[in-house]
């Protein structure tokens, strides 16, 4: 998912496209991490003045409903980063410090699949968190 997709997927399904929806996409296009909303907040309220926590969290729930953005909770705090582009069944370790992801491709439910005898599933959640490279580094 890059800005122009993001913003071709919320014109397709009917929502405005305004310069504050641009401007937060382009800021997770560029921080590729995972980010709270006062992160975006911090990051946005310099150039539009008046702009309420709220206002934020409603667009990051609306990107993520339409797929744009992915969400998680870290430490009691839902966090937001751009959807993989990737279509491969992949996993994700992220830094519970900085929200950056590295992507692993085993899955953990191979295992589970024979046990779950005649329950259907439908789908699961797996991320590993800890500290990054440069996270840990700093934390020795
Ligand atoms: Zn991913
Ligand atoms: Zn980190
Ligand atoms: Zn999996």
């Amino acid at each position: 998912m890059n800005v122009e997709q993001a913003l071709k997927v919320m014109k397709e399904k009917g929502y405005k496209y305004t310069d504050k929806r641009e401007d937060m996409l382009t800021l997770f296009a560029d921080e590729k991490r995972y980010l709270a909303a006062k992160d975006v907040l911090q990051a946005l309220q310099e150039r539009y003045s008046g702009l309420s926590f709220d206002t934020i969290y409603r667009n990051l729930s609306l990107f993520s409903e339409l797929g744009i953005l992915e969400e998680t909770e870290l430490e009691g705090e839902k966090k937001f980063r751009f959807a993989c582009s990737t279509n491969d069944h992949h996993h994700h370790l992220i830094c519970v410090d900085c929200g950056k992801t590295k992507h692993v491709h085993s899955c953990p439910m191979d295992a589970f699949e024979e046990s779950a005898g005649d329950f259907q599933i439908t789908g699961h959640k797996f991320e590993i968190y800890g500290y990054c490279g440069d996270c840990g580094e700093k934390r020795v």
